[in-house]
């Protein structure tokens, strides 16, 4: 155990024992890595930083000790309400991430519907493509999640689906512009027209396409509306943190209007310290992150912006004619923006991102869900990876032919055996335990090659895997 050193380190060993914790991570800067950091390059890096520790210690707990924090985040929301066609009347709120945005939209959805229609036993429509972060605030908020399924060929949102499974109990519709996953924009007219019809609220989640779609319309890609433009949308999320381009912490959620909004604030005078009135989950939060924002959207500007997106449009269609190309791999759907993912029928994706991983590259690969959708790999294709793309489609060629010839990889026979037989739901922790030592997991160390843990996760009923992961995740973090 450790514990506060007695007589405090030198400023020189703190820092060499920081960068001494960093001798595993994965390089910011090497291209190789598809998502997590998103960088422009060095110059817009350097104004984030002096922003962001410039307004390190400031508080935005109380705007009327910090009213600098209270304007930065006004011209933030405008520029964003802006963005997404919204006018005078929409508000929003600065958050610490897309998980906060969506967090306060389901909360404020949910407030809504209670105070207005008198929903008591409140549920959510949404695609099983809608981030997890929605089954977050099913699971905080209580919630009931109602699952639509997604067109086969466009992965866009089952509308037909939709209205069958809207009730008088629901609260909220979820729509994403992009879903994660896919990387489409669902139907948010017609979802947005159906959720007006019935006076629910409608929740885009643009965490992560809303920053980008308007440049990517403007390079001629054909989607459906999905801001404000669209009556019946109540909210959009958009991360600064992501295609805005700013450090972690940082994203916005959107409010039609003051209506909407006033259900997401929450005020309390019933304790013996001072009144709290937090607009956002976060109570003290530092304005770091938010004028790291505000420089960087002002040092960017649309031209910045646009220019960044032409570059990540042109990366992605190289990508999607070399996996066009290939007979073993597919695009899955018809990607709008710089997000998607690849699939394949022939090749295992485990070992690929296995093999890819040994070639540098860091490739998320993405279970199945259902019988609907199988496993894949994920891009989400970054400034950084842009001049890489034909070592990329190199590597990935011969990954394919690695796997092809290499030796299937035996799927740890004892593992699978003690799973086949086991009530999972109802494991206790030694037996968990046992599980992880035969899939090689030991001490919270993973074992080189993923693929067959990968394959055996991918097997399992979600609840399981996720009762796995708990269990896992528990026995290895602080
Ligand atoms: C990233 C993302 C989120 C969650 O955002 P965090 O910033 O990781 O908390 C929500 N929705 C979508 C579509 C995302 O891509």
């Amino acid at each position: 155990m450790k514990s506060i050193p007695e007589k405090g380190l030198s400023k020189a060993e703190i820092m060499k024992g920081l960068s001494a914790f960093r001798k595993g991570d994965h390089s910011l800067y090497d291209g190789r890595m598809f998502g997590h950091a998103f960088l422009v390059n060095d110059e817009v890096r350097r104004v984030a930083e002096e922003a962001f520790v410039m307004y390190l210690w400031e508080n935005a707990l109380d705007p009327g000790l910090f009213p600098s924090l209270m304007e930065m985040e006004r011209e933030v929301v405008s520029m964003s309400a802006s963005h997404l066609s919204g006018d005078s009347e929409v508000v929003g709120n600065f958050t610490s991430g897309g998980t906060e945005s969506v967090l306060l939209a389901v909360k404020t959805a949910r407030d809504r519907a209670r105070a207005k229609r008198g929903v008591t036993e409140p549920e959510m429509v949404l695609p099983v493509t809608a981030h997890a972060s929605f089954h977050k605030a099913a699971e905080y908020f209580c919630l009931k999640p109602v699952f639509i399924p997604v067109d086969r060929e466009t992965l866009r949102a089952d509308v037909a689906a939709a209205k069958k499974a809207v009730n008088e109990n629901t609260a909220l519709l979820v729509a994403s512009a992009v879903a994660y996953a896919p990387g489409v924009v669902d139907p948010v007219p017609e979802l947005a027209e159906l959720a007006q019809s019935r006076d629910i609220s409608l929740h885009v989640d643009g965490c992560i396409g809303a920053f980008v779609l308007p440049y990517f319309r403007e390079l001629g890609v054909e989607f459906p509306d999905f801001d404000f433009r669209v009556p019946g949308v109540t909210s959009i999320s958009m991360d600064f943190h992501k295609y805005g381009f700013a450090p972690k912490g940082a994203s916005v959620i959107l409010h039609r209007n003051r209506e909407h909004r006033q259900y997401q604030i929450f005020a309390s005078s019933k304790w013996t310290g001072y009144t709290i009135i937090n607009p956002t989950v976060q109570s003290s939060r530092s304005g770091g992150a938010l004028a790291a924002t505000w420089a960087v959207m002002n040092y960017l500007g649309q031209e910045g912006y646009r220019q960044v997106a032409g570059d990540l449009y042109e990366a992605t269609q190289e990508i999607i004619r070399a996996v066009d190309d290939m007979e073993d791999l597919y695009i899955i759907g018809r990607p709008e923006t710089c997000i998607l993912s690849v699939g394949s029928d022939t090749v295992d994706i485990f070992r690929l991102t296995d093999e890819m991983k040994s070639r540098g590259w860091h490739i998320q690969a993405q279970f199945r869900q259902g019988k609907e959708h199988k496993e894949n790999f994920h891009l989400t294709v970054l400034p950084p990876n842009t001049g890489l793309i034909s070592q990329w489609k190199k590597d990935l060629a011969e990954s394919v032919e690695a796997v092809k010839k290499g030796p299937e990889e035996p799927m740890p026979a004892e593992l699978l055996n003690a799973l086949s037989g086991e009530d999972l739901a109802n494991m206790d922790a030694q037996k968990l335990e046992g599980l992880f030592k035969m899939a090689g997991i030991e001490g919270g160390a993973l074992p080189k090659s993923m693929a067959g843990i990968n394959r055996i996760l991918n097997s399992l009923p979600p609840e399981t895997a996720d009762k796995l992961f708990v269990y896992f995740y528990n026995v290895v973090s602080a």
